[in-house]
C-alpha cells in the first residue's frame, strides 16, 4: 500500500483512515449486494438502510432531539448562505448576521441578495483575529433570526460558546467544526454544515433544522431550495449525493464505535490543538498565532514566521518532509495547520519538532 502523508489541508481535508479502508472494500462490492457503493440506485433497499444509519448515528452523535429534521443536501455550506433567507427570511423582516470572518462576510453578501440584512457585529477591523464580546453584539429584538459561524476555517477563530441569548431564532454554519464538540442542538433553529472539513468527503451538505422553522417557507420556492419540499421527501427528492453520504455514514460510526462519542472528539481536539499552540508560545515570537488567545480555534490553527521569505521555505520544507497543506489562505497570509477530527495527533507532533528544527537553523 501506498503510505499516507500529514494532511493539513482545510478542507477537502483527512478522514479517517477505518473509513477510507471500509469504502476501498465497498468500492468493489457491498458485501451481500453484490455492487459497488457507487452503482447502486438511491432508490434501493441498500442505500435506503444506509442514509437511515448515517441519520441514526448523526442523531446519536449529536443528541439531535426528536423535532429536528436531518438534511442531507446539496451546493455545499455556499448554498445554505441563499436557502437560510430564502426560506427563514420573510418579506418585510431583517436578520441578523455576526461576522467574524469570510464565511460569515459569505453568507452575508448571499443573504442580502434575498432580503435585509443588518451586521450585528463584525471584527472586520481587527481582520478577523478576535471574537466580538456579547456587549460588542447589537442585536434587533424583532430579527427573523440570527446567524453566525462557530468556527471561521480561514482566521483560525472559533466560538467557545453560543455567543448571543437572543429569543430569536439561532443559525449556525458549523462547516469546519461540526462533530468536533458537543453542541446542545436544542438552542439553534438550524444548523449546516459542508461535509468537507470533518464529517466526510465533499459532495453532501448537512443541515439540521427544527421542525416549526418548516413553516416559514413561503410558497412558491424552487422545490430544490425548499427545506419543507426536502424534509417532506427525506432528503430523497431528486437524487442524494449517495456516495458522500455514504461516507459520512462511516465517520459517524467511527466518531461513535472508535472514539466513543463527541466528548471524547473534544478531548481529543483539546490535546492536539493544545500541543501546537504551546509550541507556538514558546517559540520567543519566532511563530505569532493570528487569533487571539482566548478565541483561537482548535480545528485551523494560524501563524506567522518572522517574515514571508521565511514561511516560503518553512512550506517548501514542511511539504518535503511529508507535511502536506499548510500554506495559509491569502487573505491572512503565513501558515495554516487543519488538524480537524481525524487529523492523527502523530502528525502534530512531527509538525512540532519541525518547528523546532525550522527555528533553530533559520532563527
Ligand atoms: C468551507 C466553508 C464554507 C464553504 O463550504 P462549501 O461547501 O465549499 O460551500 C462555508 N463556511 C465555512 C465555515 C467553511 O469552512
Amino acid at each position: 500500500m501506498t503510505e499516507r502523508i500529514f494532511n493539513f489541508s482545510a478542507g477537502p481535508a483527512v478522514l479517517p483512515e477505518s473509513a477510507l479502508l471500509q469504502a476501498q472494500r465497498d468500492l468493489f462490492a457491498l458485501p451481500g449486494v453484490g455492487m459497488s457503493v457507487l452503482e447502486i440506485s438511491h432508490r434501493s433497499e441498500a442505500f435506503e438502510q444506509i442514509i437511515k444509519d448515517a441519520e441514526a448515528d448523526l442523531r446519536k452523535l449529536l443528541s439531535i432531539p426528536d423535532n429536528y429534521k436531518v438534511l442531507f443536501l446539496q451546493g455545499g455550506a455556499s448554498l445554505q448562505f441563499t436557502m437560510v433567507p430564502m426560506n427563514l427570511l420573510p418579506k418585510g423582516a431583517s436578520a441578523d448576521y455576526i461576522t467574524t470572518g469570510s464565511w460569515g462576510q459569505a453568507a452575508v453578501k448571499e443573504a442580502k441578495k434575498t432580503g435585509t440584512v443588518r451586521e450585528a457585529a463584525s471584527t472586520a477591523d481587527t481582520n478577523f483575529n478576535r471574537l466580538p464580546g456579547p456587549e460588542e453584539i447589537k442585536l434587533d429584538p424583532n430579527a427573523a433570526y440570527v446567524h453566525y459561524t462557530s468556527n471561521e476555517t480561514i482566521f483560525g477563530v472559533e466560538f467557545q460558546e453560543v455567543p448571543v441569548a437572543s429569543d430569536a431564532p439561532l443559525v449556525c454554519d458549523m462547516s469546519s467544526d461540526f462533530i468536533s464538540r458537543p453542541v446542545d442542538v436544542s438552542k439553534y433553529a438550524l444548523i449546516y454544515a459542508g461535509a468537507q472539513k470533518n464529517a466526510g468527503p465533499a459532495g453532501a451538505t448537512i443541515v439540521i433544522v427544527r421542525e416549526d422553522m418548516l413553516e416559514r417557507t413561503p410558497d412558491g420556492l424552487p422545490s430544490m431550495l425548499d427545506y419543507k419540499n426536502l424534509a417532506k421527501n427525506g432528503s430523497m427528492y431528486n437524487t442524494p449525493p449517495c456516495f458522500s453520504i455514504y461516507l459520512c455514514g462511516l465517520v459517524f460510526k467511527w466518531a461513535l464505535n472508535e472514539i466513543g462519542g463527541l466528548d471524547k472528539v473534544f478531548a481529543m481536539n483539546k490535546e492536539k490543538a493544545g500541543i501546537l499552540y504551546d509550541a507556538i508560545d514558546a517559540s520567543d515570537g519566532y511563530y505569532r498565532g493570528h487569533a487571539e488567545k482566548d478565541c483561537r480555534s482548535l480545528m485551523n490553527i494560524t501563524f506567522r514566521l518572522p517574515n514571508e521569505d521565511l514561511e516560503k521555505k518553512f512550506i517548501k520544507e514542511a511539504t518535503a518532509a511529508g507535511l502536506d497543506g499548510l500554506k495559509g489562505h491569502r487573505s491572512v497570509g503565513g501558515l495554516r495547520a487543519s488538524i480537524y477530527n481525524a487529523f492523527p495527533q502523530a502528525g502534530v507532533v512531527r509538525l512540532v519538532e519541525f518547528m523546532k528544527d525550522f527555528q533553530k537553523d533559520n532563527g
